[in-house]
């Protein structure tokens, strides 16, 4: 019998629903997977069985029976592939190898030695492959790398713009494709943050959620019904431009008065009299852990700027989590009190309720187990249907 296009279609949306749903409540028997998908029995026995012969799903043990022959459980095979996760930083190149739970299997850090796109692939290239040297034996190998970048991406994995590199319109993933060659998936830094925290941090319980990064600039990931949100070009989440200050002071995006300027490490430049060139958070952490008034009044006008933009994004999108991520989580004790204080003074009270504001739970991993994440979803998604 000769199949369309549309039988091949609907047979590859079953084939990802069965999969992502034993991937989500593994161990599962083919009737509970019948249940919970609604499909009948024998479409999920074909598809199963198919899933068993790409090595994605595994067959083992058994499970509880009504009566009768107690039935063989269904096991997500996490390990019948690895992806590459990486984040590329101002001053750093962060890896990570993941199977395909997001279980970390090694990881790397290295200073960036140059900000010129070819010494950044050539040195990306480099840890990639010391990297490699950890992937185990698996039947699907690397299926994929996912890169996050402090700025503005397309739909194509291009770098629009990423002013703290320097990079304007570098095609990111054609280049990566062609070098590693392997799937390459590219994206923003909070975007991927957002994922990460989604699937495997502080978002797990949310279906509605922000993150905010907050570094050298500001950038949010938006989650909506679970999905990220992208804007109708995917650049949505540039918060750091949201105007928080109707005369204030001048952006580098060409605007003013933008929230980053504020709330961000930016502010070590503009809202302390004698600027310490080149001063870190960390610094100013530790200046604060020693009670210094200076550190202490910074890092409470950021806190209250950061509730300032939260109150926005709470009024605008009504989430149920706000996840703090990026160096400022490491000042959590000391803006806190003024953020969460600016935010349920400002916020609608409707807004307000059940709102909770939260610090990432992975850290500086965020991004990394994002963007790994996003490439293994890429690759399952790619799952081939026999027709
Ligand atoms: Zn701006």
């Amino acid at each position: 019998m000769k199949i369309t296009g549309d039988q091949a279609l609907v047979k590859k949306i079953n084939k990802s629903l069965v999969l992502d749903n034993i991937r989500q409540y593994a161990p599962l028997s083919r009737t509970q997977v019948s249940q919970s998908t609604g499909l009948n029995k024998a479409t999920v026995s074909n598809l199963v069985q198919e899933l068993i012969d790409d090595q994605l799903v595994l067959e083992s043990g058994q499970g509880q029976s009504s009566g009768g022959r107690k039935p063989l459980i269904l096991l997500f095979n996490k390990n019948a592939g690895y992806a590459a996760g990486v984040e590329i930083t101002v001053n750093e190149l962060i890896l990570i190898l993941t199977n395909l739970e997001g279980e970390i299997i090694a990881k790397s850090t290295a200073s960036l030695v140059s900000h010129q796109v070819s010494d950044v692939i050539a040195q990306l290239q480099a840890e990639v492959n010391i990297l490699l040297k950890h992937l185990p034996d698996s039947i699907h190998g690397i299926v994929g790398m996912g890169v996050g970048v402090p700025g503005m991406v397309d739909e194509q994995g291009n770098v629009l713009f990423a002013p703290n590199l320097g990079w304007e319109g570098v095609a990111l993933r054609e280049q990566l494709e062609h070098l590693f060659q392997i799937p390459v998936i590219v994206d923003n830094e909070a975007n991927a943050g957002a994922l990460g925290e989604l699937q495997f941090g502080a978002g797990r319980q949310a279906q509605h959620l922000v993150y905010v990064s907050v570094g050298t600039g500001i950038g949010s990931g938006i989650i909506i019904e679970g999905e990220l949100y992208k804007g109708s070009r995917g650049y949505a989440g540039e918060t750091g431009h949201m105007s928080v200050e109707s005369y204030g002071l001048p952006c580098s995006c060409g605007s003013q008065g933008c929230w980053e300027l504020y709330a961000s490490e930016l502010a070590y430049d503009h809202s302390i009299k004698e600027p310490i060139p080149g001063s870190t958070t960390a610094d100013w952490v530790r200046r604060a852990e020693f009670d210094e008034p200076e550190s202490r009044d910074l890092f409470q006008k950021i806190g209250e700027y950061l509730g300032i933009g939260i109150t926005n994004l709470v009024n605008g999108f009504n989430p149920e989590l706000v996840i703090i991520g990026g160096h400022m989580r490491q000042a959590e004790p000391w803006i806190d009190p003024y953020l969460q204080e600016v935010v349920s003074r400002r916020t609608l009270p409707y807004h307000r309720q059940k709102l909770m504001i939260q610090y990432s739970e992975l850290g500086d991993q965020s991004t990394v187990i994002g963007t790994a994440y996003m490439a293994v979803s890429q690759f399952l998604g790619r799952v081939k249907v026999s027709i």
